[in-house]
Formats: C-alpha cells, structure tokens, sequence
C-alpha cells in the first residue's frame, strides 16, 4: 500500500480511523492518526503502512511510531509545560517577598512610632502599654516570617524539580529516541568542543563515521522494524567497541559517527575494524520464527583533525574516505589517502 495523502483532514475522519483499528483513542494515537491522514510525514506514513501490511497494529507500536516521528513536538510540550510551571513559581515568590517588605514597613513604622512616644513619656502604664504593643507586633511578624519561610522552602522543592526535568529534558532532545545515543545536534556540539580541546591540549582527534551497507535492501525485504533493531544492534556494538568518554551519534538514517579524543588515526583505524568485525560477526535471527536474516556489513571511514581546520574538514574528510569504501566495495575501513591503492584497512569477505 503506498502512502495516502488527502487534502483535507478532519477530526471526526481521524476518530473513524482509530476506531475502525479497534486500538485506544488517547491523544498520542489521535496526533498519530492525524499525521497519517494528512500525508505530511513520509517515513510516519511508510512506518503505518509497514504495520497495516504486517496486521500489526497494536497501541503499542502506534507509540513507538509516535515517539519516532513525532517526539520532538512531545518535547516542545514538555517544555511549554515547565516553563509555566517556572513562571508560575516565579509570581508566587515574587509575591512572598512583596509580602514580607510589606510586614517588615508595617514593622518599622510601628517601632517609629512607639520611640516618638517613648521620648515624651513619665507615666509607667502608658510605657508598659507601648511595650505590650510591641511585642504583639513582634509576635505577628515572627509568625509572618515563619510562614514566609516555609513558603520559600516550598517554593525551592519546586523550582529544584522544574530544574531536573529541564535536565531531563535537555538530555532527551539531544537523544536519538530509536538507539538511545546522542543526535545529530549534541554531535554537532561535542565536535567543535572536542576540537578545541584537542588544540589546547595537543592531543589528537579522529572521527569515525558508520554506515550500514544496502541498509535499504534489507528494509525493503525484513521490514522496518527489523530495521530498526539493526539498528539498535549498531548502535550497541559501536558502544561496546568504544571507551567511556567517546561520542556516538546517530548522524543519519543508517549512518553513525563517533569521536575518539586522544585517539591518532591509527588507533582509530583499529576501533573501526573492531566496530566492522563486531557487528559482521553476529548472524541476525529472527526471533519469532528462528529465520536466519543473514548479515550485516559497515563501510567505514575515518579521519583525523588536523589544528587549525575547522570541523567541517574533518567531517569532509571522513565523508570522502566512507564513500571509498563503499566504492572499493563495501564492507571495509578506509583511513588514508584515497587513491590507489587505497591506505588503510581493507577486509572483503
Ligand atoms: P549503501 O550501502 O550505499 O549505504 O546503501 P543503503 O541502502 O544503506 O543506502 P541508502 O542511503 O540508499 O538507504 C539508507 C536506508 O536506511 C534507507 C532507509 O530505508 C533506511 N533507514 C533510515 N532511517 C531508518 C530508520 O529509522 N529505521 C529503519 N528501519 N530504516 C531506516
Ligand atoms: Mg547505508
């Protein structure tokens, strides 16, 4: 089935939808529902029509389609929410302090006011009355004063959850929600830091950039959600093969990159072989009926930073070097000089 693009959308026609399915009309399948109907989102439509073919519709893969294509939005709401709630927590102590400045004025002028007495007093009654007077005032802020604090105390609980789910949040959306390593834009950060600290440190920083071979074949043929555990089983294998302070991110459909600070091209070359060897050495199985899928393979390519470049070039470079070994073949690490021959590793098989 190709993908259906209608003109016009409505609610009642996204209800029909959902109900004729038979699954759950919450928000997150409505939003789903209605992104299929009007035709906008390719890969949404091509991943409903994967699940309608298969008769595998279920709520919770419309969840996982809707995290997929549409969690950026899902952040944008998140975010809209915490900052009402910052904003809200903001009046409320902006409030508080308007009222303690007010108790503390009323405070001061009370005390002003028993001093001018006092200056023109002999009669003990009327001194006892002003100290009387005093100390109820005393008694009424300390109890206004307490309040406040537990107020503010409160307030800060508050705004130390808000500021955890800012974390939580800021983490997510530099997050590739299918492999659960960083996103294109957190590598497009960690890249230019990295290269500044590999210039003021003097120390060297190669990038490897992952791509799977015939990726789209293997869509085509398995499905797209075999696909997407490919993928997760990539993006694994790059984790396992990697040390700690290294980035990997998913750079593009199939493609991922790392970074490897202190790492010279040659030793780079080996993290590269150990990625390709890790993930062509497993035989994929489908695990409901045992089907052997066969294997995947990765051309690689990998390029080291050069002081003074900026991270374009070493991006180029990379980019350059993958495109040679999807030439040379596939299959492959290339890490040098392209030409011919080729310098680098090479592994056919
Ligand atoms: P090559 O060896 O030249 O890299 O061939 P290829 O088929 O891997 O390259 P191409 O760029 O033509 O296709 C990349 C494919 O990656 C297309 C698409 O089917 C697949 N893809 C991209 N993103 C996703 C995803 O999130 N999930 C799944 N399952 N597949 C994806
Ligand atoms: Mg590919």
């Amino acid at each position: 089935m190709g993908s259906e693009t209608i003109g016009f959308t409505k609610a009642e026609e996204v209800l029909a939808r959902i109900k004729a399915t038979g699954l759950t009309p919450d928000p997150m399948s409505f939003e789903t529902w209605f992104v299929y109907l009007s035709g906008h989102n390719q890969s949404l439509n091509r991943d409903v029509n994967t699940l309608i073919e298969a008769g595998a519709l279920t709520d919770d893969a419309i969840s996982d389609i809707y995290n997929r294509h549409l969690s950026h939005n899902r952040h944008l709401q998140h975010l809209f929410a915490v900052g009402e709630n910052l904003r809200d927590e903001a009046e409320l102590v902006a409030g508080l302090i308007n009222t303690a400045y007010g108790s503390a004025n009323g405070y001061g002028t009370e005390l002003e006011t028993a001093s001018k007495k006092l200056d023109h007093l002999g009669d003990p009654e009327a001194v006892g009355a002003i100290v009387d007077a005093l100390i109820r005032s005393t008694e009424e802020i300390q109890n206004t004063n307490a309040l406040l604090q537990r107020q503010l105390e409160n307030s800060e609980a508050q705004v130390r959850e808000l500021q955890d789910k800012i974390e939580v949040l800021r983490i997510e959306s530099m997050t590739d929600p299918l492999t659960a390593v960083a996103n294109r834009k957190l590598f497009d950060l960690a890249l230019k830091q990295m290269i500044g600290r590999a210039e003021s440190t003097n120390t060297p920083l190669s990038l490897v950039l992952v791509d799977i071979d015939r990726f789209k074949d293997f869509n085509d043929h398995f499905g797209h959600q075999i696909g997407d555990d490919v993928l997760r089983l990539v993006a694994f294998a790059i984790k396992n093969a990697v040390r700690g302070g290294d980035v990997i991110a998913r750079y593009g459909g199939d493609e991922f990159a790392v970074l490897l600070p202190c790492t010279a091209l040659k030793d780079a070359l080996t993290v590269g072989e150990n990625i390709r060897r890790a993930v062509i050495e497993k035989e994929l199985i489908r695990r409901s009926t045992q089907e052997k899928l066969g294997r995947m393979t990765l051309s690689i390519g990998i390029a080291q930073h050069e002081t003074g470049h900026s991270s374009d070039v070493v991006i180029e470079q990379a980019d350059r070097r993958l495109y040679a070994a999807k030439q040379s073949g596939r299959n492959c690490v290339i890490g040098g000089a392209i030409g011919v021959p080729p310098v680098g590793h090479q592994h056919m098989i």
